[in-house]
Order: C-alpha cells, then sequence, then structure tokens
C-alpha cells in the first residue's frame, strides 16, 4: 500500500502547511484532492461528487473546540474516504454451517490460486477446518501451484490431474472434504472467451450450491474493477471481493472505490506475493492506514466523541432514552478521556460539588457498566423490562461482575429516566467553545 499512502501523505503534507483555510486555499486544497484520487483511479464521478461534498462540509460545518481548521480538513477527508470505500460496516467472514463453501471466481492472473491458499492459511489460523479443491481443468500449473501451496500451509488438497470435467471435480471435491468447517472451490480463470468461463463458472456454482462467492480482483485494474464485478454479476451473484496486489499500485483505492459502488463488499486484500500478507478489509483503519498518521486516530476518536455526545443528548431530550443510548453515552464518555476532564466541562460549577473518590468511583462504575451493557443482547437493550434474574445472572457471568452490580446499574439508569424527562438543556454537557 507504498504507492497508495505516498500519494495521500503528500496530500496530508499540503492540508498541514496552510496557514488558514480561506476560500483561494480550499479551491487550491481542493483541486489538490482530485489530483490525488485521480491518481488512485477513483473514477471521476465519484471524484467529483467526493469532492463537492468535502468542501461543503468544511464550508458548512463548525470544528470542534480545540480543532484547527486545517485538521478538520483532514478529519472530513477521512470521513468521506471511508464512506467512498464502503462505510463503517467490517464485513466479517463467518463460516455459519458446516461444511461452508467457498467459491473463488476471478479472471486469470488476478491471484486467484494464491488468494485460495492465503484464504485458507488465515481461516486454519483461526481454528478452522478448511479443504482447498482445485478445478482449473486448463492450467495444469494451477494444480501443481495451489496443491504445493497447500502443501506448505498445512492443509489438504483436493485435485484430479487427468479429469477434464470442472463441474464433476468440484463435486467430488466438495464431498470428499464434506466434515470440513470450510471448503474453498478454486475455478480456472483462464484467458479464453470469458462467455465460456463464466458458463463453466455458472455450471459449478449449479452442481455444488456454494454458500459464498468471492470474486477476486486485482488491483492494477484500478476504477475498471467495478467492470468485471458487473460482468460476473450477470452469471451468478457475487457475494463478496477480494483485491489483491494492493502493496503493487495506487490504483487500488480506485478499484476499492469502484467495488463499493457496486453495491458488492470488499472482504480482504492481498497485500503482498507471501501467503500471509492477506487482511481483512476494514475502510476505517484501512484509509486511518493510507493517511498515514498515527495521531489522526486520536484526532479522530476526539471529533466523534464530541459529536456523538451531542447525538445523545438529544436522544436523551427528546425522551428516547434506552439502555442502548445510556451505553453510547457510556462509551462516548469514556472517549473523552479522565472524567475529571469531562467534570470540568459540566456548567454552573458542579464539578465543584464533586468529590475526587466520587469521580474515581464513577469512572471505575463507566468501565463496569459498560461490560455488562456489551453482555447484553441488543433485544435487552432495548427493552430492558425483559430482564429477569436468570438473564441478570447471564450478563453478570459475561461482564465478569456479580448480578448486585447488574442491577445497580439499572438503577443507576432507571433514575437517570426519570431524570431525564426533565433534563433540558441546561445540563448538556459540553465542549468549551
Ligand atoms: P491466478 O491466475 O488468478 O490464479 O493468479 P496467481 O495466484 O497465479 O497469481 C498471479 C501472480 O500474482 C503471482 O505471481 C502471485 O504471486 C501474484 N500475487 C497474488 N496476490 C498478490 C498480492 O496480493 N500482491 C502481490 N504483489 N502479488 C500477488
Amino acid at each position: 500500500m507504498k504507492a497508495l499512502s505516498e500519494i495521500f501523505s503528500k496530500l496530508i503534507e499540503k492540508i498541514r502547511g496552510v496557514e488558514y483555510i480561506d476560500e483561494a486555499t480550499l479551491q487550491e486544497l481542493s483541486r489538490e484532492i482530485q489530483r490525488t484520487l485521480l491518481k488512485a483511479d477513483v473514477p471521476l464521478d465519484l471524484v467529483k461528487s467526493f469532492t463537492e461534498n468535502a468542501v461543503k462540509r468544511i464550508k458548512e460545518e463548525k470544528p470542534p473546540a480545540g480543532i484547527p481548521p486545517r485538521e478538520y480538513l483532514i478529519y472530513v477527508l477521512y470521513d468521506e474516504l471511508v464512506k467512498l470505500l464502503g462505510g463503517e460496516q467490517t464485513p466479517e467472514f463467518k463460516p455459519v454451517k458446516r461444511p461452508y463453501v467457498v467459491l473463488l471466481l476471478g479472471v486469470e492472473g488476478s491471484g486467484k490460486t494464491t488468494t485460495a491458499a492465503k484464504l485458507a492459511k488465515y481461516l486454519a489460523k483461526r481454528g478452522y477446518k478448511v479443504g482447498l479443491v482445485e478445478t482449473d481443468t486448463i492450467r495444469p500449473a494451477a494444480f501443481d501451484q495451489l496443491r504445493q501451496l497447500a502443501e506448505r500451509i498445512g492443509v489438504p488438497f483436493y485435485g484430479e490431474r487427468d479429469e477434464k470435467d470442472a463441474v464433476e471435480i468440484a463435486k467430488r471435491g466438495v464431498q470428499n472434504f464434506r466434515n470440513m468447517d470450510v471448503v474453498i472451490v478454486d475455478t480456472a480463470g483462464r484467458h479464453r472467451n470469458e462467455e465460456a468461463l463464466l458458463q463453466e463458472v455458472k455450471a459449478i456454482y449449479d452442481a455444488v450450491g456454494p454458500d459464498e462467492v468471492m470474486l477476486v480482483i486485482d488491483a492494477t485494474v484500478g476504477k475498471l474493477a467495478a467492470a468485471q464485478a458487473e460482468a460476473f454479476m450477470k452469471y451468478l451473484p457475487i457475494h463478496s471481493v477480494i483485491i489483491t496486489k494492493m502493496d503493487s499500485t495506487a490504483r487500488g483505492g480506485g478499484a476499492l472505490a469502484a467495488v463499493a459502488k457496486t453495491g458488492a463488499r470488499v472482504k480482504f486484500i492481498g497485500v503482498g506475493e507471501d501467503v500471509d500478507e492477506f487482511e481483512p478489509f476494514h475502510p476505517r483503519k484501512f484509509v486511518a492506514r493510507v493517511l498515514g498518521m498515527g495521531d489522526l486516530d486520536a484526532l479522530v476518536e476526539k471529533i466523534k466523541a464530541v459529536f456523538e455526545e451531542e447525538e445523545v443528548l438529544e436522544e436523551i431530550e427528546s425522551g428516547k432514552l434506552d439502555l442502548l443510548t445510556f451505553k453510547k453515552q457510556i462509551d462516548s464518555l469514556l472517549k473523552l478521556g479522565p472524567l475529571s476532564k469531562v467534570f470540568q466541562l459540566l456548567p454552573g460549577g458542579i464539578a465543584a460539588k464533586i468529590s475526587e473518590e466520587q469521580i474515581e468511583l464513577s469512572q471505575k462504575n463507566l468501565k463496569k457498566w459498560r461490560a455488562i451493557l456489551s453482555s447484553m443482547t441488543r433485544e435487552e437493550l432495548k427493552n430492558p423490562d425483559v430482564l429477569n434474574a436468570s438473564r441478570i445472572r447471564r450478563i453478570a457471568l459475561g461482564a465478569g461482575v456479580t448480578p448486585k452490580d447488574v442491577k445497580e446499574m439499572l438503577t443507576v439508569y432507571e433514575n437517570l429516566r426519570k431524570m431525564s424527562k426533565t433534563l433540558k438543556r441546561q445540563l448538556r454537557l459540553r465542549m468549551p467553545r
């Protein structure tokens, strides 16, 4: 990802270099943002809407106190990039049944065979029993390549060197590994008439009924990744995408953005030739890394915490307080840092009335409460009325506390809920502006 990081770090450097942001500077920076995105091969329409959006936000949004406008611009850039690459959610690979059959597709040279081994190793490391099946009947090298890789990573391999019918190999391969957790079926990605390739893949799909179809795309195709994904989608459902060779080109940025726009989910990226150079794709972490700033996390967390705090307070004021809101509130309080600091932000000398011990106690409680709330199901958070003795025991066990602790927290919540009906703006916790 060096290439991609390099072009973005130049942009960040430029932004950091400006004294203040006036109209002319903003114009210049927006042109620089456009140039950077184009270098990453992001499709032109996305570049335009991205830049317009970012500029609009910079003009309209007021940075939270203590955050200089240029830092806020970096935050907006970060935020918009995360959206561009598919948003906050982190797509997970979850083998929900046994065996969980994965069908790998892709054009020749996309890195599919290597990726089959990478995924197998990734899953084996996490305790899954994995089997690899090679169905490429055209390129004998694929058979040897995957067999050798399988041997190296210690995962069983199935292939039939002399069989010409890929569908039959796929069926027997899946049957052979029926007691595994995950079966990864590699398919031929040969460079012939695309139509014929897709027909064969469709036949394998119909024969083995995979649980997840993963499309492998080479990052160097950049924005053309969208057309590639769409071509496959005409034949069969693509559940997820793996982008390979992210290490070798800045165009990977465009590939990710283009795929996100098709609505397909990128689950993994390949970041090198080695079988270990493979990782889940988290847009948030990825963007933070590409922007190449260790201190970005702190900045983002701070800004987010302020926003979340305001959101939560709005929910409380509108009388919508449930345990879910309570949990968000605690999360953002913990993010804002030591409570002693937070209390100083409270209006009207409240801080003076709270002793050190009380603050320390609250700090401890917050952490405990967060653990308790994290052990609850969404249903319980939304509707605390369902909490009976046995649920409370389960929650306490999960959080490593006593049932008494859980009940205490519920009492505090109940009091807060009653109070929230009368709680108005004057109790609003605010960062000083
Ligand atoms: P297939 O034809 O799609 O099965 O592709 P292969 O698995 O044979 O890979 C083609 C080439 O891409 C090989 O030289 C791989 O080492 C290389 N490759 C695969 N994934 C990556 C990656 O994430 N980064 C880099 N740099 N090379 C990769």
